[in-house]
């Protein structure tokens, strides 16, 4: 497991390291705030332990910031002594556990292989529009509970499309976003999947709203 330690009291930081290193773990530290956000939002870390306060960037920032990033990288944080309202803005910004200073070293080893242990991506996989949901973790899709099977590009384009529901979305920004950039992607190719999608998400439910709309001149939109 990879770890990071923000952290800006060296003598914590480098004892933290230190145990964790002997408990086979890999660790990063980085000394203040702006450095911590720049690892942890650029390199994959199996859990963060994060101090609250820190120059540059404060700890509930960092916490904030990679969330709306969906970077969802377990965050274990580590406020002062009696600092409840720490501990409460802390898990309300996105951590997703805490531990108040000072503490064992068990202790924290106890929290960081807990955390580990989970997986990272456990929020909003699942997308829902009306009944039908798609599971970003599973990559599952269903329609009222009914498992429909698609290729990897058709789940890709229904996943853009459903996290802009009710939105037009241009064939250029579905080829930017749903095709990688190497991809050969001919005039009618979005067509020719949207027509696979519909073959499958709407044309066997027909007493049902259909969702995949085409809408002359301007794109496709998926939505009611
Ligand atoms: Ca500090």
């Amino acid at each position: 497991m990879k770890l990071l330690v923000v952290e800006d009291e060296h003598k914590i930081a480098n004892s933290i390291k230190k145990g964790l290193e002997q408990e086979s773990f890999v660790v990063d530290v980085a000394f203040d705030g702006t450095e911590g956000y720049d690892l942890a939002s650029t390199n994959p870390y199996d859990v963060i332990i994060l101090d609250l306060m820190l120059p540059g960037i404060d700890g509930l920032t960092i916490c904030k910031k990679l969330r709306a990033e969906a970077i969802h990288t377990p965050i274990l944080i580590l406020t002062a002594k009696g600092q409840l309202d720490d501990k409460v803005a802390g898990l309300n910004n996105g951590a997703d556990d805490y531990l108040v200073k000072p503490f064992a070293f068990a202790e924290l080893l106890a929290r960081v292989r807990a955390l580990g242990r989970r997986p990272a991506h456990r929020v909003n996989t699942v997308i829902q529009v009306e009944d039908l949901e798609l599971n970003t973790n599973t990559f599952e899709v269903k329609r009222g509970g009914k498992l429909i099977p698609l290729s990897r590009k058709e789940f890709g384009l229904l996943e853009y499309l459903m996290r802009h529901v009710n939105t037009i979305m241009s064939k250029d920004q579905i080829i930017n976003n749903v095709w990688d950039y190497e991809a050969d992607v001919l005039p009618n190719t979005v067509e020719v999947y949207i027509g696979y999608l519909r073959n499958k998400v709407d044309k066997p439910f027909k007493g049902k709203t259909q969702l995949i709309h085409t809408i002359r001149g301007f794109g496709y939109k998926l939505g009611t």
